[in-house]
């Protein structure tokens, strides 16, 4: 099974980099802070003038988190999400 990355004008640049196996994090134009993921503005400053700068790769991944929720009728919730308001992951990519 196929998953689809959904995609926008925000994460286009990062997931276009893993395709061709570089590694990159999004840089505020202005100072030069460096935040991943990708976000529409900066988390120093709030700004939107922000580019992507090629990483080595050779950092820790202290944590990473996919939060999916179901979009479909079809889509079964997870017993998890059924008992609280917080977002889960699902197997099945619902
Ligand atoms: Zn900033």
């Amino acid at each position: 099974m196929t998953y689809e990355v959904p995609t926008d004008e925000v994460t286009a640049p990062w997931w276009d980099a893993t395709r061709e196996k570089r590694m990159t994090v999004q840089r505020r134009l202005e100072w030069g802070h460096r935040q991943h993921c990708p976000r529409a503005l900066c988390t120093g400053c709030g700004g939107a003038e922000l580019d992507s700068a090629e990483v080595s790769g050779t950092g820790t991944v202290d944590s990473c988190t996919v939060v999916r929720r179901p979009t479909a009728a079809t889509c079964p919730s997870s017993p998890r999400s059924e008992r609280s308001n917080s977002h889960s992951t699902t197997s099945n990519g619902c």
